[in-house]
């Protein structure tokens, strides 16, 4: 799955919900399933056919079930068929049928009628709409099979599955498996289609698709693809086709395992609750991470749909093929496809860089883990609640930024080796951790294996802390090692990893730092020392491969600052990120980072801009806060004015995208930062004409353009981009940079209006979030949108349900700044306690005490480095 949201905390501590495992006394080995959808009253009958084992011998049998009414309940075994009485826990989401006579090792069968309900909350089988008409799809991962059918819901209980369902003769509906069958009735008006049986499966990959979706066909390597949405979005769907299709071969080739699932159906579909989910053979996607327009589409749209593709597409094999035994090894699922979705994508566009992407992505997992409420990668849950949070960046990304560093250090095709070998190993099956790091190891026959344990199990970023000495023509290099943290008052405690880290330097005439000098070693101890020829400037994050943090001296830092090419573009990055957490650690004034981001104001790289340009807003917006706002916003324009100036404004759309990329960033950092009344009035200008003629301004500045525009924009402007969201529900891309500029509106009386408007009928629930949590990162609109949330709790509740939409605005209240804000959370949430954001909660009221701290401590800094 691809979360649009993440994470979660631990004040309350509300008591823990029932334990829910199921025993291993009766094992599901296949289902039959048939499903009769009434779309009109949302509501669907279902039969169930479960063919088991039973291992211990009894007169009852529990299974998973939520919101399911039974009708007759048969079980089979020895011969003798019994009709069962059955018992429904709400609380645990079980049904338990007894029968009179007890039954006996061995073979069961279990036959159910049952009716359930086409919810509105986007879990289990639920209503979508669009188009003034009703869709039935699913969404089973984590935990919500049991809300379509009677089934024993844990990953491990893997079986096969016969599905077929029965809907109305206009619509048609889309399965795991290929049609087999489409046979009119046997109900009036009615046809049923049946799919091909499964292979071995988990519950949580079962998907249901019902609807008139429309399918545009390819194929790869022999495996038909198709690539489907609504009627109205069909030509939107051919870019998506051919990623697919090249992404299929590549992962054919990288495992030297053929695609396990016959065919691949990836359907958009209007309401989804996460970004998109990888249902064996039948991957579901939000319309606006899979569809765009083939001639009007920017550059990170596209990469965009590229790249989550590419994960679910990658999960077929690492998660599907090969399942995690429980959720508290959801990172071998999650960590593995965030890994290698830009592999596929870098091998088929090396142009888009997404390698930059990653290391980018990675601070997503810092921004978690440098937090004291940060959880291991490897994290014991057990109620629906509690799965449901570990979907968060340090399963995703931290787990990512492990295995890049790992491959790295005992080489691409050695690693591609182990995986494939753990693959074949456990085809069909379940694995944990330590089947993973073992075969990593056995294959590769590198330690790799206490490298992962230590990075997977122990909580927490490693923080190089590095000195360097020279000595004749040598270095020596000491690293002594601590977790760093950003909150509270432990900024680093002692703690040891295990971590290859790759080191270069200059040679020490020159001052140039090359690739070729970069040198590996494996860090163990809490301080261990390291020698390396030349005397040049040490840079300990090498292609910026290593999940740790750098800590330099700020004459080390400005050093490499004054020769940024000595660097390569990864590697800018990495050090810009890691002289921001010092800067958030208090580890360094603030200074020492802002002259490293004036080295780099004229860097080529769209990466490293953007970077430096979200790292100036938060100084911006949470440190320059005084009297230092006025010659702050002074310095950005006088900095970083002429590389704007010199790029172009508008330039053209047929630009290349990284000069327009460049554009857009330098855009928002001087007109909304710096405050540019001049740039924020050649925004409004632009934003008339666009509205007036999409073609006027290139895909990858239009967005930029509304947004600044917005800044200064008045209630005439707003409306305008209102009617054409209004107007623009078929075209995804264009619909949501309207959406998502409303967010930048900075008049008060149209803040106010886009809160209500996200609360009401016209946002889909499943953007709601997606617009509170914009709203809450916008200084001049979180307080408003803060206060508005608080008010309309109850509201927002029942709208979004506490497994969507609530965990995004979690993380969006991480944006406040203060520690009375701090306080106002804690208190909020002490009232108001939802289990499935209890840790991110936490994180976030971290965030916040961070945030102030920074404040107070770093505005002095800030005052005294600027010019006066
Ligand atoms: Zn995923």
């Amino acid at each position: 799955m691809r979360s649009v949201a993440f994470f979660l905390a631990l004040i309350v501590a509300a008591v823990p919900a029932a334990a829910q495992r199921l025993s291993d006394a009766v094992v599901p080995e296949h289902y039959t399933l048939w499903f009769a959808p009434d779309l009109a009253k949302e509501t669907f009958r279902g039969r169930a056919t479960i063919r088991a084992v039973v291992t211990q011998p009894g007169t009852s049998i529990t299974l998973h079930a939520a919101e399911l009414e039974f009708g007759e309940v048969r079980i089979t075994s020895g011969g003798r068929t019994q009709t069962a009485r059955v018992t429904t826990n709400d609380e645990a989401e079980t049904a338990t049928f007894t029968v009179p006579n007890r039954l006996a090792e061995g073979p069961v069968t279990i036959e159910v009628t049952y009716t359930g309900i086409l919810n509105d909350k986007l879990r289990g089988f639920y209503i979508s709409e669009a188009n003034g008409r009703k869709y039935a799809v699913s969404q089973m991962e984590a935990t919500d099979a049991r809300r379509a059918f009677p089934s024993f819901d844990e990953p491990a209980f893997k079986a096969t599955f016969d599905i077929s369902m029965m809907v109305d003769r206009g619509d048609t509906a889309i399965s795991n498996g290929r049609v087999v069958s489409d046979t009119p009735g046997p109900e009036p008006g009615k046809h049923t289609i049946t799919y091909a049986r499964t292979p071995k499966m988990s519950t949580y990959l079962v998907a249901l698709l019902v609807g008139d979706f429309v399918c545009r066909e390819g194929s790869s390597e022999g495996t038909a693809i198709r690539i489907c949405s609504t009627p109205d979005k069909r030509q939107l769907t051919g870019f998506a086709l051919e990623a697919a299709v090249h992404q299929l071969k590549f992962y054919n080739d990288y495992f030297g395992i053929k695609y396990p699932f016959g065919k691949l159906d990836i359907i958009a579909v209007p309401d989804f609750a996460a970004g998109a989910m990888e249902n064996a053979g039948a991957i579901m996607f939000r319309e606006r991470l899979l569809l765009v327009d083939p001639k009007q589409s920017s550059v990170a749209a596209r990469k965009m749909v590229a790249i989550v593709l590419s994960h679910e597409i990658a999960h077929q094999w690492f998660g599907n093929l090969v399942t995690m035994k429980w959720w508290d090894d959801l990172w071998l699922n999650e960590g593995f496809a965030t890994w290698m979705e830009s592999k596929a994508v870098a091998a088929w566009r090396p142009d888009w860089q997404v390698e930059l992407d990653a290391v980018a992505a990675t601070q997503g997992a810092l921004a978690v883990d440098t937090l004291p409420s940060t959880r291991a990668v490897r994290t014991k849950v057990e109620t629906p609640e509690q799965i449901n949070e570990v979907f968060d960046p340090i399963a995703y990304e931290k787990t990512a930024a492990v295995l890049r560093m790992i491959e790295a250090f005992v080489g691409p095709d050695s690693f591609r080796k182990g995986v494939a070998s753990y693959l074949t190993k456990f085809a069909y099956r379940n694995a944990a951790g330590e089947d993973f790091w073992t075969e990593i190891a056995r294959v590769t026959g590198e330690p790799v294996d206490r490298m992962i344990k230590s990075l997977v199990d122990q909580v927490g970023v490693p923080l190089l802390t590095i000195r360097q000495s020279c000595v004749g023509n040598s270095s020596e290099i000491t690293l002594a090692q601590s977790r760093l943290l950003i909150a509270a008052d432990r900024s680093s405690e002692p703690r040891t990893w295990t971590l290859p880290a790759c080191f270069k330097t200059g040679d020490g005439t020159t001052g140039s730092t090359t690739r070729s000098t970069a040198r590996c070693e494996v860090i163990e101890r809490p301080t261990q020392a390291v020698k390396t020829s030349g005397c040049g400037g040490v840079f300990a994050n090498a292609d910026a491969r290593g999940y740790y943090i750098s800590e330099y001296s700020p004459e080390a830092v400005r050093d490499l600052a004054r020769r940024p090419s000595s660097l390569t573009r990864v590697e800018r990055l990495n050090l810009l990120s890691d002289e921001w957490w010092m800067v958030r650690a208090l580890r360094h004034p603030v200074s020492v980072f802002l002259d490293l981001a004036a080295g780099l104001a004229s860097d080529d790289t769209p990466a490293v801009l953007d970077a430096l340009q979200t790292r100036l807003a938060f100084i911006a917006g949470n440190i320059a806060d005084g009297p230092q706002r006025a010659p702050f916003q002074q310095w950005i324009r006088d900095r970083f004015g002429p590389v704007l100036a010199k790029l172009g404004l508008p330039g053209t759309p047929r630009d290349p995208d990284d000069v327009q990329a460049r554009r857009a960033t330098m855009m928002l950092l001087v007109g909304v930062s710096g405050g540019d009344a001049e740039v924020q009035r050649r925004a409004r200008e632009l934003a008339r004409q666009y509205l007036a003629n999409p073609a006027s301004l290139g895909a990858s500045l239009a967005p930029t353009v509304l947004q600044v525009a917005a800044v200064s924009g008045d209630r005439a402007l707003y409306d305008r981009y209102v009617a054409k969201l209004a107007a623009s529900t078929a075209q995804p891309e264009e619909y949501y940079r309207y959406f998502t500029a409303l967010s930048w509106f900075t008049d008060a009386a149209l803040v106010q209006e886009t809160l209500k408007f996200a609360l009401s009928p016209t946002v889909r629930s499943q953007d709601t979030g997606t617009l509170l949590r914009g709203m809450l990162r916008q200084p001049w609109a979180r307080q408003a949108t803060w206060t508005f949330i608080k008010d309309q709790w109850p509201a927002l509740t029942a709208k979004l349900g506490v497994f969507q939409g609530v965990p995004e605005i979690v993380i969006g209240i991480a944006s406040l700044c203060g520690a009375q804000d701090a306080a106002d959370v804690r208190a909020f949430f002490v009232r108001n306690p939802i289990e499935s954001v209890e840790r991110s909660v936490e994180q976030a009221i971290d965030d916040i005490e961070s945030c102030a701290r920074v404040d107070a401590r770093q505005s002095e800094a800030l005052a005294g480095w600027l010019p006066r």
